[in-house]
Order: structure tokens, then C-alpha cells, then sequence
């Protein structure tokens, strides 16, 4: 892989105003999932970089709230110019460390590049209030401020997209952040500070912090100065970070597990409902916190569902990355090849059936076949876990009213999709699904226009949009009076 410009893959983190070498021999091993070969290395930070890079975030902050809106937006609108700009770089350094199919990964970069300049252009519509009064000598304003410095941890799965749209809102409010990006794929994060630098943005406001989880977790949560900690990734993480800052009464965003429904009912288009089915489970080879876990297929079209979309998942190829032509790449680890191959041993061995793939891929590794089940039933694992890999389940149901308890009979809050013609049924599911999204005949619902985020354990507060501002700032009262 040849990159048009080879300093945006760069094996340093970035503390406040200081870039930091990797050591091999001390550093974090980066593998490539397709081939498990060594990419490079990452500096291994903890809590004293933490610190530096928090008490860096916590002076440029200042200088930076101060400034006009319109130059933060300037400079994040450059910033998103240099995403585009090097976009395939971006992807081709985001495939060799995820192993998403190229074309999917320039597609993520481009996705990621939107929150940058959606809130490049929101930084200036931070409105405050003036509400009518309770005494006439006096007037109420309400102001909104930025929260400060914001710590912000971000999984493997959009190594570039899940930075962008917490940075974006943060740097657009005035927040300064300090990022801890997953341990597998830190060069998409490091590649954004190297653009982040060249776009303008002052040093120190922007730091990568690379290192053991934990630590730098830890250092993040216990600091009073970090007002916000913004998180996507697992709900046990997520609770697990929820109590760490409890004593620092900080602010949370999380953005954690899903059990995504995908119901499909007997007046659903069919063939539209397959190609949305392909999209929600297959993106990212099942690997996305809004991926659909349960497929639920009315009893009058399940044999023509399943048949179809168990043809159409056998045009999906799977292979590296790189290679043209590939729709689905490695799973991440063989942590993530275990829970497929439980998830679909436990359904075979409680009565499921293969409609296509069901084992290991023959190209080894982490590759698994893009499968469909059919027959899968309540009691089996993948009800209730989310499986994180190409798997398709298909329930059958009889019932609406039985199919939204079934969709809702979850501890997760994320992410719901159904396709039905009905108006009224249109309507009445869409408001009875107990989710924070829901997709009405289409598998795909995430852009920055709007609001991302789950109800339940799914997480806190809204990424994107309009909304996705509001957790960055606080909100002040002013009561002038004019005695
Ligand atoms: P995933 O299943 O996506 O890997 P995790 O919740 O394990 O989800 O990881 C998401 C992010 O959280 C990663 O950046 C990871 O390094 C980080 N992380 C994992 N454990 C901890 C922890 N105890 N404290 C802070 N961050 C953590």
C-alpha cells in the first residue's frame, strides 16, 4: 500500500503540544487483521501523559472558548477540507488497520469528515435565550458556555467517523479534548491530529493520548478538571466509567451496546427489505453498535425473505480489504471470530438451520462466512447478545403486537428497523419501538444532521445534529436586574 503522503501514517501520539515517538520495543504492536501483520507501533502512555496532555487541554481551552465563533468554525472547516482532501490516505491507512473493504473506508472518511463540517457550521448558532421575566425590573438570559476540557475514548469499529463526531461538537462549543483512541486502530486517530495541526488548530487543544486503557481511563475519569467524558464502545465499559466519575460529578456521553430489531412484515416490499437487511447486518462485516442483531420476518413472507436474502448474501465477498471487489473484510480479533462461532453453534445445537455460510472462512484468521440462519427462536444466544459479526438470524412472528414485545424485550435501546407499507402500522410501531432510532424502510439511518444515541443501556445523550452540541456546553443563568 502506497500512500500519496506517507507522514499522515505516523507512529507517535500527540501530548499537548508534544509528539511522542514510539518505541518498538516498549510500544503497542498495530496488526492488520486481514494478514496479522505488524503495521507500526504507538507510543505506550498512561497517567502521567494523561495529565500533561489534560493540563495542556485545560489552558488552550480558555484561549480557545474565547475566540469568535466564526474563526473555530474557520479552522474546523479547514480541517474537514484536509479530511477530504486526503481521503483516500485516510481510508487506506483506516482498511489497514480495521480491514473494512477500502471503498467502505474512503466511505467512513467521508462520513467522519460530515460531523467536522456540520459543527464547523453549528459552532456559530450556539444561541442563548431571553425569557420574559418574573419581576419588571428585572430580566432573565440564559447563556450556554463551553463544559471545558472534554476526555473522550473511541472503539476500533469507525476508528475515524466515532473521533470526528464527538471532536467536531466539542471544538465547535470551545471545549478543548483529550482523546484515548482504541489500542487497534490508532493511526486513523493519529493521522486526524497531524491534519488537525495543519488545519490550525492552536496546540494542545487536540491531544491523542495512546497507552494502556486503563490507565489513561482512570487518569481521564478521577480529574476534576475534565468536565466531560465522552464514550463509545461496550456497556460494561461504559458503566465501568460511569462509576469512575461519579465522584467528579462529570458529564457522560455514551454511546454503548445495541440489540438492533430488524422486523419485516407481511406488506413490506420484499426486495427492498432484503437490500436494507444487507446494509444493517453486513456493514462492516456485522461489526456497528446499530448492525441488526434480530431479523423478524412476518409468517407469510419468512420462505421468500429468506430466500432471497440468502441469496443475495452469497454475492457478498469476503477477503482482504484491498482486493477489489471484497464487500466484507476480517473480524476484528479472535476475540470476535469466538463470539460468531459460539453465537451460531448455540443456535444450531438449539434447532436453527443453515440457509448460508455457518463456519470459519477458508481463508483462516479472523475471516468468517457471511452467514443467514433460519428457525432461530427466543431462547437462543443471539436474542439476547449482540453477535458484532456477519451473521443474519431470522425469527418468525405472527403477531405486531407480539413482535414489539419481542423487539423491545431488551435491556438495549439503540438502534430499530422495520419495513411495512401500512400507514397506520408505519405509525404505531415506529412510536411503540423503545429505541433512540428507528429505521422505517431503510437499513441505514446515521448522519450528521441527526441525533445518534440510544435509550436503556444503550447509553446517554445525543451525537450529531443539532442536539449533538448541547452536551458540550453548560448552561448559564444570568437575572439581570434594573433596580
Ligand atoms: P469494544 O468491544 O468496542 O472493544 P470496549 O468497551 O472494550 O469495546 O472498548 C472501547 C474503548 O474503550 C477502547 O478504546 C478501549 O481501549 C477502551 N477501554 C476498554 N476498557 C477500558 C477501561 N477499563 N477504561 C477505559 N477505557 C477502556
Amino acid at each position: 500500500m502506497q500512500l500519496t503522503d506517507p507522514t499522515l501514517l505516523r507512529q507517535s501520539a500527540l501530548v499537548g503540544d508534544r509528539w511522542i515517538d514510539a518505541d518498538p520495543a516498549t510500544g503497542i504492536a498495530v496488526t492488520n487483521p486481514a494478514t496479522g501483520e505488524i503495521i507500526g507501533h504507538v507510543p505506550k502512555l498512561g497517567a502521567a501523559e494523561t495529565r500533561e496532555a489534560i493540563e495542556a487541554a485545560r489552558i488552550t481551552q480558555k484561549a480557545w472558548a474565547a475566540r469568535t465563533a466564526k474563526e473555530r468554525s474557520n479552522i474546523l472547516r479547514r480541517w474537514f477540507e484536509l479530511m477530504m482532501e486526503n481521503q483516500t490516505d485516510l481510508g487506506a491507512i483506516l482498511t489497514l488497520e480495521q480491514g473494512k473493504p477500502l471503498k467502505e473506508a474512503i466511505g467512513e472518511i467521508a462520513y467522519g469528515a460530515s460531523f467536522i463540517e456540520w459543527f464547523a457550521e453549528e459552532a456559530r448558532r450556539v444561541y442563548g435565550d431571553l425569557v420574559p421575566g418574573h419581576r419588571s425590573d428585572a430580566r432573565i438570559m440564559v447563556m450556554k458556555q463551553p463544559i471545558g476540557v472534554v476526555a473522550a475514548i473511541t472503539p476500533w469499529n469507525f476508528p475515524n467517523a466515532m473521533i470526528t463526531r464527538k471532536a467536531g461538537p466539542a471544538l465547535a462549543a470551545g471545549c478543548a479534548m483529550v482523546l484515548k483512541p482504541a489500542s487497534q486502530t490508532p493511526f486513523s486517530a493519529i493521522a486526524l491530529a497531524v491534519l488537525a495541526e495543519r488545519a490550525g488548530l492552536p496546540k494542545g487543544l487536540f491531544s491523542v493520548v495512546t497507552g494502556s486503557a486503563r490507565e489513561i481511563g482512570a487518569e481521564m475519569t478521577a480529574s476534576p478538571t475534565v468536565r466531560k467524558l465522552t464514550f463509545t464502545g461496550s456497556t460494561e465499559v461504559g458503566a465501568e466509567l460511569y462509576k469512575q466519575s461519579a465522584p467528579t460529578i462529570k458529564k457522560l456521553g455514551l454511546e454503548l451496546g445495541g440489540n438492533a430489531p430488524f422486523i419485516v412484515f407481511d406488506d413490506a416490499d420484499v426486495d427492498a427489505a432484503v437490500d436494507g437487511a444487507l446494509i444493517a447486518k453486513f456493514r462492516n462485516n456485522g461489526q456497528t453498535c446499530v448492525c441488526a442483531n434480530r431479523i423478524y420476518v412476518q409468517d407469510g413472507i419468512y420462505d421468500a425473505f429468506a430466500e432471497k436474502l440468502a441469496r443475495a448474501v452469497g454475492t457478498l465477498r469476503t477477503g482482504n480489504g484491498f482486493d477489489e471487489g471484497v464487500m466484507l473484510g476480517p473480524l476484528i480479533d479472535k476475540a470476535a471470530l469466538d463470539k460468531v462461532e459460539e453465537h451460531v453453534a448455540d443456535a444450531l445445537g438449539k434447532g436453527a438451520k443453515v440457509l448460508r455460510g455457518g463456519k470459519p472462512h477458508a481463508l483462516g484468521g479472523t475471516f468468517y462466512e457471511a452467514t443467514v440462519l433460519a428457525d432461530v427462536t427466543s431462547d437462543m444466544a443471539v436474542a439476547r447478545e449482540e453477535t458484532f459479526g456477519p451473521l443474519a438470524p431470522l425469527f418468525r412472528f405472527t403477531d405486531e403486537a407480539d413482535v414489539i414485545a419481542q423487539a423491545n424485550d431488551t435491556e438495549f435501546g439503540l438502534a430499530s428497523y422495520f419495513y411495512a407499507r401500512d400507514l397506520s402500522r408505519v405509525w404505531r410501531v415506529a412510536e411503540a419501538l423503545e429505541y433512540g432510532m428507528v429505521g422505517v424502510n431503510t437499513g441505514l439511518v446515521s448522519t450528521a444532521e441527526a441525533p445518534f444515541g440510544g435509550m436503556k443501556s444503550s447509553g446517554l445523550g445525543r451525537e450529531g445534529s443539532r442536539y449533538g452540541i448541547e452536551d458540550f456546553v453548560e448552561i448559564k443563568y444570568v437575572c439581570l436586574g434594573l433596580g
